[in-house]
């Protein structure tokens, strides 16, 4: 959103995210006139959207009133659709939870059988908050696939059989809001950047079975013209060994293929561990095992030899490691320092940080939350609230 628009939507934007806390601050920051800016504000104070209370610090005149977000004034469902599992919340505008449950899935089991159970969850969590469905303000959703953002339709899904093209928000037509839909991965993005949508540059990567980025512009998702922006798990790597692996894809050596979950539970096979799975490797490294931690490591290794073509291109402030390879922690991401580091321009890595998530369990339900609250406030369907 730019900066000197004095919409309605845009003025409440810069108080929820703590960037004007006074009418003044208002017109300074978006060089409006004072009245159409006081109009606004009031327009939105009468929608119980913002609050005054207290006194600002006064620099010569009367002091301002302060004023802040409301919060309680509505409240949003979150839904993050894994693979497995489906968690769906309840939020209020700033994205506390207000009750939430999680329940198994099998995601292949198609749009119908899964959106009707997502239905019934969240007509628990609603009963469980003491809400109704009146009360939604809008429904953001989470899907392990790329979605066409502007539709909320997936689009070609490979871990998704029968969802292409598959009209998600039509399933929350009864609650009559805005519905947004975006891949899991952009989602948790959104999530580890958290309420008060810090302006920084930031990449989200998700190792898991796959990987993905979540590109954070100035503290807004990037999507790209067609929303792909960030689908890095195929992007081409060279070996040092110059072993061929095929991707999924059907295109060669795709960091995906060398890297992932699945790749990890490869090598570690044919290393001869004793696992069947993902997740027991990052255990086995967890209990300092040295040929997993190698793995692991190694995995990290490649990731970082990407991450460092990014770090050159996109100059990130920050770059938070998540999913389920991610919670190796340590070893993954020394591997992926020792590459970052060693190949990005000395400017752009000087104070890059790169850590994981604190909270990834959460950040898929929190960023669903957060991308349905923008969806309701900053786009027109706040016009629309200020209009009843
Ligand atoms: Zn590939």
């Amino acid at each position: 959103m730019a900066s000197t628009s004095a919409s309605a939507g845009a003025l409440l934007h810069h108080v929820r995210t703590g960037r004007a806390r006074s009418r003044a601050e208002l017109v300074a920051l978006t060089g409006a006139a004072r009245n159409t800016v006081s109009a606004r504000v009031d327009q939105l104070i009468a929608a119980g959207l913002l609050q005054e209370g207290g006194r600002g610090g006064s620099t010569g005149g009367r002091p301002p009133t302060l004023l802040r977000f409301n919060s309680g004034a509505g409240c949003v469902l979150a839904v993050d659709l894994g693979v497995t599992s489906v968690d769906v919340a309840v939020t209020d505008l700033s994205a506390q939870i207000l009750a939430t449950v999680g329940h198994p899935i099998d995601i292949a089991d198609g749009p119908d059988v899964v959106l009707a159970e997502v239905d019934r969850l969240a007509q628990k969590v609603l009963a469980e908050a003491g809400l109704t469905p009146a009360d939604v303000c809008a429904v953001g959703v989470g899907v392990p696939g790329p979605v066409e953002f502007s539709t909320g339709r997936p689009s070609h899904p490979p871990i998704m059989p029968g969802w292409h093209d598959h009209d998600i928000p039509g399933a929350f037509a009864r609650y009559g809001c805005p519905v947004l839909v975006d891949n899991d991965v952009n989602v948790m993005a959104l999530g580890e950047i958290g309420v008060g949508g810090s302006a920084e540059d930031v990449l989200v990567v998700k190792v898991g079975t796959g990987i993905g980025c979540g590109v954070i512009v100035d503290g807004e998702v990037y999507r790209g013209a067609q929303g792909s922006a960030g689908d890095i798990g195929h992007i081409h790597v060279p070996t040092p060994d110059g072993r061929t692996v095929l991707c999924r894809c059907g295109n060669e050596n795709c960091l995906e293929a060398l890297a992932g979950g699945g790749a990890l539970l490869r090598d570690a096979v044919e290393a001869g561990l004793p696992v069947t799975s993902t997740r027991q490797v990052i255990e086995l490294a967890a209990q300092g095992d040295g040929p997993a931690l190698e793995l692991v490591r190694r995995a990290g290794r490649t990731i970082g030899t990407v991450l460092a073509a990014l770090v050159n291109f996109f100059n990130p402030h920050r770059i938070v490691m998540t999913g389920g390879v991610a919670q190796a922690g340590a070893p993954l991401l020394a591997g992926i320092r020792e590459a970052v580091y060693g190949r990005s321009m000395p400017l752009a890595a000087r104070a890059l940080e790169i850590t994981v998530s604190d909270a990834p369990d959460l950040s898929g339900r929190v960023g669903a939350a957060l991308m349905a609250i923008q969806g309701y406030l900053d786009g027109d369907s706040v016009h629309q609230a200020l209009a009843r």
